[in-house]
């Protein structure tokens, strides 16, 4: 499950916490080095953890806390209260176009993030909400991902637009935006190729879509089993082509949880959904609250 050693450790270090009636400030002090320390093992951007671990002293050690009825309890709620700070506070929803105007949605990702199965997860989440997705391959290099995205689309009961793989994504983006139309979708989700690292030519062609059709939302698909590399690759795509949120995925397999908690601090863009799981269901929206109790045990 996602978070276990975090989890545990920090489990550790609120039980010792709790057992004292009074508090020191050497007590938070020597309490708030171990959460530290919980965190850097759990891969969260050192900057972040420095932060944040500053952030909680300062309100730790006031009057109020240390005088209170029970010190150790505040000192939790606390860092509760900072964790669900540093995932963005509140939860984000994906900006749709008003009335009946086409919202495009670019999703973009490395290779292997998990970006053609997290794009039908997206389009059966808004089938649920009554809207009518299309999915377009616009990942060329790869036939296997346009039949992965087909046959992904059916299981969802999606339609899938694609035009093989002799033609610009570019192209393509914009022949769907017409069938689109025609058909009366209201969302367009376009699914383009990952590379296996970070390359100008991939950028490149990320701008071309984006100069080819209107694209309303561009969402990053990272993997959280990669921890700060996720990070990294989140704060390069957000400086080259711009996101406005990141889905990440594998959440499930993830038991440090850094990249889930450094992404809305080191690149200033939320968390939309986490993938949970290899199944078509397995996408949840992301609350940074909940995330937070999910952290805290
Ligand atoms: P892409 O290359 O980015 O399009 O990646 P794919 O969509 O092909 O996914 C790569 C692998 O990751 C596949 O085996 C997926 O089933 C798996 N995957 C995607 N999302 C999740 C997730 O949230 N949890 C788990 N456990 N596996 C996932």
């Amino acid at each position: 499950m996602a978070f276990d050693s975090l989890t545990e450790k920090l489990q550790n270090v609120f039980k010792n916490l709790r057992s004292k009636g009074r508090l020191t400030e050497d007590d938070v002090k020597a309490a708030l080095k171990e959460v530290k320390m919980a965190l850097l093992e759990a891969d969260v951007n050192f900057k972040v953890v420095k932060s944040f671990v500053k952030e909680v002293q300062e309100r730790a050690i006031g009057q109020d806390v240390m005088n209170g009825l029970n010190p150790g309890q505040m000192v939790i709620k606390i860092v509760n209260e900072e964790l669900i700070r540093l995932m963005g506070s509140e939860t984000t929803e994906i900006k749709l176009q008003p009335g009946s105007a086409i919202t495009v949605i670019m999703m973009a990702g490395l290779q292997g993030a998990g970006k053609t199965t997290t794009t039908a997860k997206l389009a059966g989440k808004f089938k649920l909400k009554g809207k009518k997705p299309l999915l377009v391959a616009c990942d060329v290099y790869r036939p296997a991902a346009i039949k992965q995205l087909e046959i992904n689309g059916e299981k969802q009961g999606v339609e899938v637009f694609s035009m093989g793989d002799k033609i610009k994504p570019a192209d393509i983006a914009k022949a769907a935006m017409e069938h689109a139309a025609k058909n009366k979708n209201n969302i367009v989700i376009l699914d383009t190729a990952g590379r296996l690292h970070i390359d100008e030519e991939m950028m490149a062609e990320l701008q071309e879509i984006k100069e080819a059709v209107t694209v309303h939302q561009t969402i990053l698909v990272v993997d959280a089993m990669t921890g700060q590399d996720a990070v990294n690759v989140a704060s390069n795509f957000n400086d080259k082509i711009g996101i406005d949120g990141v889905i990440v995925t594998k959440l499930d397999g993830d038991t440090r949880g850094g990249a889930a908690l450094s992404i809305k601090a080191v690149t200033g863009k939320p968390i939309l959904y986490v993938g949970m799981g290899e199944k078509l269901s397995d996408l949840e929206q992301f609350y940074p609250d909940r995330m937070a109790s999910r952290i805290l045990g």
